[in-house]
């Protein structure tokens, strides 16, 4: 009997992952797959499978998708059936069944998480995907919820997902409530080679490492994170002297603790579908291959987006499997499946831009190594793509202030990869106190542009929500929204209420769309002199730290900015008639940078209009 004891999604909705109890690769499970219609849906039912967690249904932020329920199935208590409720729009064939080691799971769209390239540094097995045959039935199955019994995996499972990411939906909860947001689930924890490799299902992700004295050790903490209930505390011998252990530390926060002599000689290297770390011992890894795919740099900026920050943007042809270690003013940026990287000319270049601070050095056959000069004070956030095929760095604060250490029992060193560090000192209170009101394009009966499905209306809706998070998370207390659901909105309503609230700004966001699909890129659009001063720094804001196409700066005559008395902008943050644009405008990556270079500008903005 395979026991079902987890289902978690990635950030952009578009993978269902499964967790099993198997232990060993799945290879002859059952699956049946059918599709219904009104409502359309479609429904697998794993044969001779229990399902540990109680059955349950989850919305999806994915807006071809709308929701996928888990659950016994009522009529033979040996089934554990999965509906994915689709709409007109969705086309299901893309839906794919694929196994990964001992989990299974069910792709949604054509996002494809680097598995294809998988390789036994992490997992024993490589992807095997079930394609099934394709049947229509018009049979309607009911699915009567089955009470299960309560058990630790369950509690482990449910607490996963909290209130205010993921949650249950209960029938009477409007759709909009009901946020996912992955976690990261610890279903493998073991030695191997003298290295410490954990595999999870959902998205990895690490705090700065901690090393401790008496006796020595480094800890990793893991955010996020729930650990099976089998693997707590469990203490594994790596060697002679050495030893590992992984904790549920918080709730949710699982804590790895390497006893070492040799604490530096650990770093964590991680899988390009993100759901495996390898936290490996430099010595023993010399020669490992950890990928049987090579990949090339094809886009790389560097660039000073503040005067605090510094962000690098990293593009490759393959996913990228990599390492990120500090020491004590250097950062190391290690690959191990790089090719033809020309550090020669890299380093010329760094120079000619005078980024002196960068620099890069190949160390072995596909291993380069690119280096950044950092001071103590520094702080680093790192982000990685789903698909391992972008990375991008964010260094702040500045190399001159120099704190002097504090001699401590415990010393950090700082791999930072620590997310919402924000300062919200700098910035005076009488800008905090400036009345933003925000706009997201469209609403209700007007969708916007329309394509694939996705509606500009939602996404415009999910960024508007993003950015007020943000300004409030750096201090701003008046942030009003001109719509916080799927309502209609008048052009005029949205000037009004802009003008009744005493706007000090007011951005609206859109997507664009052209009869051309390959027309990418973003615009900043500007009607009055005060817009325009807005719209510059926001502009350039974007055009730093986006890696997209930058249409322009337009002086354009659009209601909302031509009427609206304050300074005013709209801005087209991407074409939704784009497939690539679209893709990765519904990722939270992509929104994030987005926003945070929008929050960025506005803030230099009302700084100097001060
Ligand atoms: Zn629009």
């Amino acid at each position: 009997m395979l026991k079902i004891n987890s289902i978690n999604f990635d950030n952009s909705d578009s993978i269902i992952f499964l967790g099993t109890s198997q232990t060993e690769e799945l290879t002859d499970f059952n699956i049946t797959k059918q599709q219904l219609t009104s409502p359309n849906r479609v429904f697998f039912d794993i044969n001779n499978a229990v399902l540990t967690i109680p059955n349950s249904t989850y919305q999806l932020k994915n807006s071809k998708l709308s929701s996928v329920r888990i659950a016994q199935f009522s009529t033979n208590p040996n089934v554990v059936r999965v509906v994915i409720n689709y709409n007109d729009t969705y086309d299901i064939s893309k839906i794919k069944l694929n196994t990964i080691n001992n989990n299974l799971f069910i792709k949604l769209d054509d996002t494809i998480p680097a598995q294809a390239y998988l390789t036994q540094v992490y997992r024993e097995s490589k992807e095997s995907p079930y394609d099934y045959n394709e049947k229509t039935s018009v049979v309607e199955n009911v699915i009567a919820p089955v009470p299960k019994p309560q058990d630790e995996i369950f509690n482990q499972v449910r607490s996963a997902f909290n209130e205010s990411q993921g949650t249950l939906v209960l029938p009477n909860i409007e759709q909009k409530q009901a946020r996912l947001m992955s976690r990261y689930f610890i279903n493998r924890f073991e030695v191997r080679q003298g290295n410490i490799l954990i595999n999870g299902i959902g998205v990895v992700n690490l705090e700065a490492p901690i090393i401790l004295e008496e006796p020595r050790r480094i800890v990793f903490d893991i955010p996020n994170t729930i650990v099976a209930q089998e693997l707590r505390n469990k203490e594994i011998k790596i060697n002679e002297y050495e030893s590992v252990k992984l904790g549920q530390f918080e709730p949710s926060k699982a804590r790895l603790v390497i006893s070492t002599n040799f604490p530096m000689k650990y770093k964590p290297i991680y899988s390009f579908d993100l759901q495996s770390i390898l936290f490996a011992n430099e010595d023993k890894i010399k020669g490992l291959i950890f990928a049987d795919k090579n990949s090339q740099i094809t886009y790389y900026k560097a660039s000073q987006i503040s005067d605090a920050t510094k962000m690098i943007n990293i593009m490759f042809s393959n996913p990228v499997v990599y390492s990120l270690k500090r020491y004590n003013n250097e950062l190391e940026l290690r690959f191990y499946n790089l090719e033809n990287f020309n550090v020669i000319s890299f380093n010329q270049q760094a120079i000619e831009n005078q980024q002196e601070d960068i620099s890069a050095v190949k160390v072995g056959q596909n291993e380069y190594v690119i280096k950044f000069k950092l001071s103590d004070n520094m702080k680093l956030d790192c982000y990685e793509t789903l698909n391992a095929t972008q990375i991008r760095l964010n260094i702040t604060g500045s190399a001159k202030s120099v704190k002097p250490q504090k001699p401590k029992e415990e010393s950090k060193i700082k791999i930072g990869l620590g997310k919402k560090d924000k300062d919200s000192s700098k910035i005076p209170s009488s800008v905090l106190k400036k009345t933003i009101i925000l706009d997201a394009g469209h609403g209700g009966k007007d969708t916007g542009a329309i394509k694939s499905g996705i509606n500009e209306k939602d996404i415009t809706l999910e960024m508007i929500l993003r950015l007020k998070d943000e300004l409030e998370d750096r201090g701003f207390s008046r942030v009003y929204l001109t719509r916080d659901d799927d309502t209609y909105l008048t052009l005029a309503e949205r000037v009004e209420f802009a003008s009744e609230h005493g706007a000090d700004a007011f951005v609206s966001i859109h997507l664009n769309s052209s009869v051309k699909p390959d027309v990418r890129g973003f615009e900043t659009h500007y009607y009055t002199d005060e817009g325009y001063g807005m719209a510059k720094v926001i502009h350039s804001e974007l055009s730093s730290q986006l890696v997209d196409y930058d249409r322009g700066l337009f002086k354009s005559k659009f209601y909302v900015i031509n009427h609206t008395i304050a300074p005013s902008i709209l801005l087209e943050v991407a074409f939704l008639s784009n497939d690539e644009e679209r893709r990765e405008i519904m990722t939270k990556e992509k929104q994030e940078q987005i926003i945070k270079a929008i929050a960025d500008g506005l803030v230099r903005y009302l700084r100097a209009s001060e």
